[in-house]
């Protein structure tokens, strides 16, 4: 399963626009649903010598080949330069940190070139800019200038995750493509498909983004997920401070950034559930521990319930720089335990 299967209709207006393509295309959605995917997916069947009769590239042409090889001499990508760097990894993603975190004018007067040369096989050259809100003014007003008087068989497609942050000049001149959160069904199928477990609860999670659902997944790994909702779980019989230790433990082994925030984020969702269910409503987020979640709102303290769900904004902003990750843990199952009546 991939991008196009996922958003079927936003892959169908694509394709309604190759009789007549425009010169600028602009994805837009929220972060982490394939749109970049989808956009190369486009390009390619673009560029493709016999694309199959849904758009897609074949695979096996010359065209293909190059494309999949990322030396098409007709596609080029803008992006900066930091992301680039990360999507290199190994040294490459180390340096990234220290690369520029916007699409500069230098990077678009370097398409001078490309545009001076005739194109190859589709007369056709696409620019993939993504995510189209980090060009700078001047990068920006650069594309504007290209698109007033474009040279011809060329094709911008840019894929934005704040397309209200995009130069309004810029973004009038693009044909505009929104892409929206596909069905639950087919999210929970792709991300089965990629090998996540408990698909549902990383979908809820990610607000119903499933790219954004896998990175999720994927980075926190399934360990200490749950072990917190093993946590959560125990309500007023929790065991505090053996629980505390050995998930300090399991946050250590985290690689990368900080992951408390993260934790306090899911718990808060945990009760915006627990909530849900002292009202008698469906729950949204942790599906699989539905019958765990009911049966301790029988046991919680609605007044408690609410206080802490507010303790916890004040234990958001204290998770980023935690003095002690041990105490802020203990302090925090504490506070949790004390919501129910054993
Ligand atoms: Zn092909």
């Amino acid at each position: 399963m991939n991008s196009i299967e996922l958003h079927a209709g936003s892959w169908q207006r694509l394709q309604d626009w190759r009789a007549k393509l425009p010169h600028a295309l602009l994805l837009s959605g929220v972060r982490g649903l394939g749109k970049v995917e989808l956009a190369t997916a486009f390009a390619a069947g673009l560029l493709c010598e016999m694309p199959q009769p849904d758009g897609r590239a074949c695979g096996s042409c010359l065209a293909c080949r190059w494309f999949e090889q990322g030396n098409h001499p007709d596609f080029r990508v803008l992006q900066p330069e930091a992301q680039r760097l990360a999507e290199e990894g190994g040294e490459a993603g180390d340096k990234a940190k220290r690369g520029g975190q916007q699409i500069t004018i230098d990077q678009v007067r370097e398409l001078d070139d490309f545009f001076a040369v005739g194109t190859h096989r589709q007369g056709l050259r696409i620019i993939l800019v993504h995510p189209a809100e980090t060009l700078n003014r001047n990068a920006a007003n650069a594309i504007l200038k290209v698109l007033e008087e474009p040279p011809p068989g060329t094709l911008f497609l840019l894929v934005s995750n704040e397309p209200m942050r995009l130069l309004p000049t810029l973004r009038s001149r693009c044909q505009s493509l929104p892409v929206g959160l596909p069905s639950r069904e087919s999210a929970v199928r792709f991300l089965t498909a990629a090998g996540v477990s408990d698909a549902e609860t990383w979908l809820a999670l990610a607000g119903g983004a499933p790219g954004l659902a896998l990175g999720l997944a994927e980075k926190t790994g399934s360990d200490w997920m749950e072990s917190l909702t093993q946590a959560l779980g125990q309500g007023g019989r929790l065991e505090v401070i053996a629980t505390a230790a050995s998930l300090e433990k399991t946050l250590k082994a985290v690689k990368g950034e900080n992951p408390l925030p993260q934790l306090v984020d899911w718990s808060q969702k945990w009760l915006v559930d627990l909530n849900l269910a002292v009202q008698g409503l469906p729950i949204r987020f942790y599906m699989q521990q539905r019958a765990r979640i009911e049966a301790l709102a029988g046991k919680s303290n609605p007044v408690k319930l609410v206080r802490f769900y507010r303790q916890l904004l004040k234990l958001r902003r204290e998770s980023e720089h935690p003095l002690n990750v041990r105490l802020f843990l203990e302090q925090f199952f504490f506070s949790y335990r004390a919501l129910f009546v054993e």
